[in-house]
């Protein structure tokens, strides 16, 4: 998932509101059962089955990513003002995997003087990743060992520009 939000996601499954959850597509349904404490989950899952026992369980829609839809362009805008700190930069091109929609506008939403540094921090960790992907298949064609890490960090960043991929 898209850095920019992979926290606020994170935080908010730890503990879900659960009394406000009424639908729950398959991704957040797993993501639930594996980051929320037992009470949480368990108490959710009950009210689900009970009434998907009684009504079934139709709706795809889903109100944890609603939820996350709301933050959103509030999110950028915090990102955006933490631009100034060098920290914040240094974060971008080391773990930063931004999708392309929420990379533009932090890019419009960062001061002018750093517009440059911060396309630069966006571009950097892809670049690195496609450099060390391009020596990997190399190094495979040529049947020599190689260490398949690189593949799972290029598709995390893959998976990551991608963006949310949510439910309305
Ligand atoms: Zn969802
Ligand atoms: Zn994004």
């Amino acid at each position: 998932m898209c850095s920019l939000l992979k926290e606020f996601q994170a935080s908010y499954l730890r503990e879900p509101h659960v009394a406000s959850l009424e639908n729950v597509c398959s991704f957040h349904m797993w993501m639930i059962a594996k980051t929320a404490d037992a009470e949480t989950a368990g108490a959710l899952y009950l009210r689900f089955l009970d009434r998907g026992a009684k009504h079934g369980l139709v709706s795809d829609a889903c109100d944890v990513c609603a939820h996350i839809r709301r933050e959103e362009a509030a999110r950028v805008k915090e990102f955006a003002d933490l631009l100034e700190r060098p920290e914040t930069l240094k974060w971008l091109r080391e773990q930063g995997a931004l999708c392309v929609p929420h990379a533009r506008e932090l890019l419009a939403h960062a001061p002018e003087q750093l517009q440059s540094d911060v396309l630069l921090a966006l571009n950097k960790r892809g670049a690195e990743l496609r450099k060390k992907l391009v020596h990997l298949v190399r190094e495979a064609q040529g049947r020599r060992p190689v260490h398949g890490g690189v593949l799972g960090r290029v598709a995390e960043y893959l998976v990551a520009q991608r963006g949310l991929g949510l439910r309305s």
